[in-house]
């Protein structure tokens, strides 16, 4: 599973960062920081992926295969 993240969307308000936080993270500025950008993501780390992404009300991270 690969979810992308697409940064001109994100509102760095980081509801998936409260729901997946190993996964998902603001830095000092509010960017998020994304641990799996641009690749696969593991499995053990796929459930709370998915789960972070299913909570962005801008649907800035999406499932891509
Ligand atoms: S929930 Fe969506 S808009 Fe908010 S920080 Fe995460 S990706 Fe960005």
């Amino acid at each position: 599973v690969r979810i992308e993240l697409d940064r001109n969307r994100c509102d760095g308000h980081g509801m998936c960062a409260d729901v997946a936080p190993g996964v998902y993270e603001l830095d000092d500025d509010g960017e998020l920081i994304y641990r799996f950008e641009g690749q696969e993501i593991p499995d053990e780390d796929q459930d709370a992926a998915l789960a972070g992404a299913a909570v962005c009300p801008v649907a800035a991270l999406k499932r891509a295969g």
